[in-house]
């Protein structure tokens, strides 16, 4: 039995120990609260057949408790000072790879050979829309991604249309994903406590998108557009996709959408829409 990471008093030992003074810039806020990585381990479902992706173990916290299920945990991490460090809190333990390097920069088919896996991390959140959007962008074989984010972030991912926190995000995360709000962590489970509340949040990868488009980086150039610019009307925001106006007002008019709408009140249906009248009409 190994003696837990995620307390305070442990945390606190390893970060005097190593000399270690924590990077705000790589996001370096350990967690302290066992019951948070209970809960977060226990929200992916874990079993000795998964293979586990984190990003940033930090000092192995959250990457122990996702070993304890027998799962084998291959963790990403950038700060070289960490990797030595982790090398001694989770030493024993046969089902755990640290691999050194920026998750952005990573090839994770070479590091990962497994058919299928999960990704579990308590993100750093500088970075955590270009790590969740590069994950799904290069349609990796990832089930599922239980990660924590700041609140702001979790509430975007998963917002309806017509709100203010629906955006580009939202539409790219549910376009991928089935994303759901499981459970909010106050800053007061982080050594140092960050100056933000957080959730976590899982992201069930869909097998096969929820509308169908015909041309998948149109449709992202259409979504793009229709927030680069968010109080102006359909019509105006999309010209920065380079379409003209006329050519704006016939997509618009096919697609049945009224050039008056704003891009945050539509659904990823009609954004679909959108795209593939633009599509038909340059066929
Ligand atoms: N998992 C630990 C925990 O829950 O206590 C630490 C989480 S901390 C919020 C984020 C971690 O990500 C830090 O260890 C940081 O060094 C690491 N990190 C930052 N940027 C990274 C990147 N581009 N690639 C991999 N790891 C990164």
């Amino acid at each position: 039995m190994h003696p837990k990471i995620a307390k305070k008093e442990v945390t606190l030992h390893v970060i005097r120990r190593f000399g270690l003074s924590l990077s705000k810039r790589l996001g370096q806020n350990f967690l302290i609260s066992e019951q948070v990585v209970d809960q977060i381990v226990a929200s992916a479902c874990l079993s000795p057949e998964d293979t586990v992706l984190e990003i940033g173990p930090g000092i192995g916290t959250l990457t122990q408790g996702l070993a304890e299920t027998g799962a084998s945990v291959v963790a990403v991490e950038l700060d070289a000072r960490l990797v030595e460090v982790l090398a001694t809190t989770l030493e024993g333990y046969d089902n755990i790879r640290v691999v050194h390097g920026d998750i952005l920069k990573t090839d994770i088919s070479r590091e990962i050979k497994a058919e299928k896996y999960k990704v579990v991390a308590n993100l750093p959140y500088y970075i955590t829309t270009p790590i969740i959007m590069t994950l799904l962008e290069r349609r990796l074989p990832i089930e599922v991604l239980v990660t924590m984010v700041q609140k702001e972030v979790a509430q975007r991912m998963t917002a309806s249309p017509g709100g203010k926190d629906y955006g580009a995000l939202s539409v790219a995360v549910q376009y991928y994903t089935e994303p759901e709000l499981l459970f909010d962590v106050p800053p007061t489970a982080f050594i140092p406590a960050p100056a933000v509340d957080s959730s976590v949040i899982r992201c069930t990868v869909r097998t096969k998108p929820p509308v169908d488009v015909a041309d998948e980086r149109r449709f992202f150039r259409v979504v793009k557009g229709a927030f680069s610019q968010r109080r102006k009307t359909l019509s105006n925001a999309l010209k920065t996709t380079g379409l003209s106006s006329e050519q704006i007002a016939a997509i618009l008019t096919k697609a049945q959408i009224n050039p008056i709408r704003r891009g945050e009140t539509l659904s990823l249906e009609e954004f679909a829409t959108i795209a593939n009248a633009w599509s038909s009409s340059e066929s």
